[in-house]
């Protein structure tokens, strides 16, 4: 990959890389804009199979939470960082100790919190070295695991995605595929349970499958299957780029609206979405739960506060798909459009007082 060239491309601020010999650890941090504020953004720990893959997830990773913090009115921009390893490997207290150092270097430019990979723990470990962290547990000031609040603010965006395509005001009796039953879809699931929707849920761990089935009475679908259900609601909570060519076609869904990251593997799917009237919640509004759980953390942290904030989330994907039917375009461009025409006023307000 030509750094420089991506980088530009990207409008990226600052990518830093850490090497450390005796930590064993490798690592990016990458800065994609600070207009708003000190960039904050998780930082994933994954089995990367090269330098090239790990770059490129962490200039993708960090653009979207500079769409995020924007959409969801947070006075902060847009970071991420990564670790090359295998959590459950690699994964120490002198690696999450030298993560930390990697952090307390960038002096407040980058805040960081857990990510895929990383949890509640690691945070605190990383804390040891600097204290630019959040995502800390309610021992140390901090809101504990996001997954719960983020659940929450997924259900509160599909009853504005649900009242956009149905009419409806509640979510009795909507028929959601979970894909994912981590921190943020096994809540989901025990929300939408209580809400009495029909659940489909897929895992590669079956031990989790098995418990939301019993717990919350779903349906247990293979998780190469789950495109293929027929249902309201397909609601993707693992991993990022799982609308693309191979799936696209197999939706039989009206509504695509979860928490994972970077759902769109291309813009242009966002464009296919938006012809096949399948209504796709932005990713980057309706995951932003998380996000303002841990910014909460840095004004100390009230859950009433945070619950309260995430269910607004309904108010900021009306807009958004508002604007997408108002001016009938992919609802992904509606997001993007809100997001940059704010940070472009900022940027404009503090070239005119500087
Ligand atoms: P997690 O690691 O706790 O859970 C992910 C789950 O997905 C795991 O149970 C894993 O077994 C499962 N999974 C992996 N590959 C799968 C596949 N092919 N099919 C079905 N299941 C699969 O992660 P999480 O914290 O729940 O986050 C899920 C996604 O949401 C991630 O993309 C994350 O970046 C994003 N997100 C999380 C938060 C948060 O608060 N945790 C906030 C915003 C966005």
């Amino acid at each position: 990959m030509e750094i420089f060239d991506s980088l530009v491309e990207s409008e990226h601020e600052q990518v830093a890389f850490w090497s450390d010999k005796v930590a064993r650890l490798r690592s990016i941090i990458a800065i994609h804009d600070t207009t708003l504020g000190p960039a904050i953004g998780g930082v994933r720990m994954f089995p990367y199979k090269s330098e090239d893959e790990a770059l490129k997830d962490v200039l993708l990773l960090s653009k979207s939470m500079t769409y995020k913090a924007a959409a969801a009115g947070i006075n902060l921009g847009g970071g991420q960082g990564v670790i090359i390893g295998d959590p459950n490997k690699d994964k120490n207290e002198l690696t999450l100790r030298s993560f930390g150092r990697f952090v307390e270097s960038l002096n407040g430019r980058y805040i960081t919190a857990e990510d895929v990979g990383t949890t509640v723990e690691d945070m605190e470990i990383v804390k040891y070295e600097t204290k630019w962290v959040t995502g800390l547990s309610k021992a140390l000031g901090g809101g504990g695991d996001p997954g719960p609040v983020t659940a929450i603010g997924i259900v509160h965006g599909l009853l504005a995605c649900v009242e956009k395509v149905f009419g409806k005001k509640s979510l009795d009796g909507v028929s959601v595929v979970i894909q994912g039953l981590g921190n943020v879809g096994f809540n989901l699931a025990e929300l939408l349970f209580k809400e009495k929707c029909k659940l489909f849920v897929a895992d590669i761990d079956p031990q989790k499958t098995l418990e939301v089935k019993e717990r919350f009475d779903a349906q247990i679908i293979a998780p190469e299957k789950i495109y293929d259900v027929e249902a309201d609601v397909f609601s993707p909570n693992a991993l990022g780029g799982i609308i693309s060519d191979r799936t696209i076609d197999r939706l039989k869904v009206k509504i695509v609206a979860g928490a994972a990251n970077n759902q769109l593997e291309d813009d242009r799917h966002g464009d296919i979405l938006h012809a096949k009237k399948i209504l796709y919640a932005p990713d980057f509004v309706i995951g932003a739960g998380g996000l303002i759980n841990v910014v909460n953390e840095l004004q100390g942290y009230h859950r009433d506060r945070a619950e309260k904030q995430a269910k607004g989330i309904y108010d900021l994907l009306s807009k958004v798909l508002d604007r997408s039917e108002k001016e009938n375009i992919p609802t992904y461009k509606a997001a993007n459009l809100l997001a940059e025409e704010r940070i472009n006023q900022v940027k404009k307000f503090k070239q005119r007082h500087e």
